[in-house]
């Protein structure tokens, strides 16, 4: 009798599927199973193991061949509804990893939107627009050091964008544009997307300070 036909035969008979111990009533596997492989899990053999058959493409396609099936599907939707999912979820939420992957994906996806990604921002215009304003952020006036540098950032954000009417292509254009630090307390991390704070009519006056020499 292979395992999985033990199993089977454990299943029928009301039996704990893993170690066939106690019968159960609603559950599949008895609370000591449960427990026992909800550590198992996170040990880093297991999670080893797991990554790598996930690389094997029969087992991959195997799996991905069972989520398609209609009853599986109709189950994981249902599942998904359930108070301890959503509770689940909104826990997951919450990580510093999975706030930052959700925030990577509305970068990626409003970048899709707005053809930022493909189209970058007009480099040589952003550069004269750097020059004129000696090359400084223009919010703190400070010069590019290691671990903080200017980048061109959007006075209307792409965020708020969805929200305001903007003329197609605005975004990218230069008008929408201008020299913030970002990195190591940079000017452009502080900035949060509602506000658009337009430094360009009050750039900090190192910015606009005319230089005596120059190198
Ligand atoms: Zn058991
Ligand atoms: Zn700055």
């Amino acid at each position: 009798m292979t395992l999985n036909e033990k199993r089977a035969a454990w299943r029928a008979a009301g039996l704990c599927t893993f170690c066939g111990g106690k019968p159960m009533k609603e559950r599949v596997r008895c609370r000591k199973c449960v427990e026992y492989f909800r550590a198992y899990f996170q040990t880093p053999e297991y999670k080893t193991w797991n990554r790598a058959r996930y690389q094997i493409p029969e087992y991959k396609a195997l799996v991905l061949a069972h989520q398609q099936k209609p009853e599986v599907k109709a189950r994981n939707r249902a599942f998904k509804q359930t108070p301890k999912y959503r509770a689940q979820d909104r826990a997951r939420g919450k990580t510093p990893k999975r706030r930052a992957w959700i925030r990577a994906c509305g970068h990626k996806r409003r970048a899709r939107l707005t053809g930022n990604g493909d189209t970058p921002f007009p480099t040589e215009q952003f550069e004269a627009l750097c020059r004129h304003f000696n090359n400084r952020c223009i919010a703190c006036g400070r010069l590019d050091e290691p671990g903080r540098e200017r980048v061109p950032d959007h006075i209307i954000s792409v965020k708020l964008s969805e929200t305001v009417m903007l003329p197609l292509g605005f975004l990218g254009d230069i008008d929408n544009l201008q020299p913030l630090c970002h990195g190591l307390d940079g000017c452009n991390n502080k900035k949060g997307w509602r506000k658009f704070t337009d430094y360009r009519t009050n750039p900090h006056p190192d910015c606009l300070r005319v230089r005596a020499v120059t190198p």
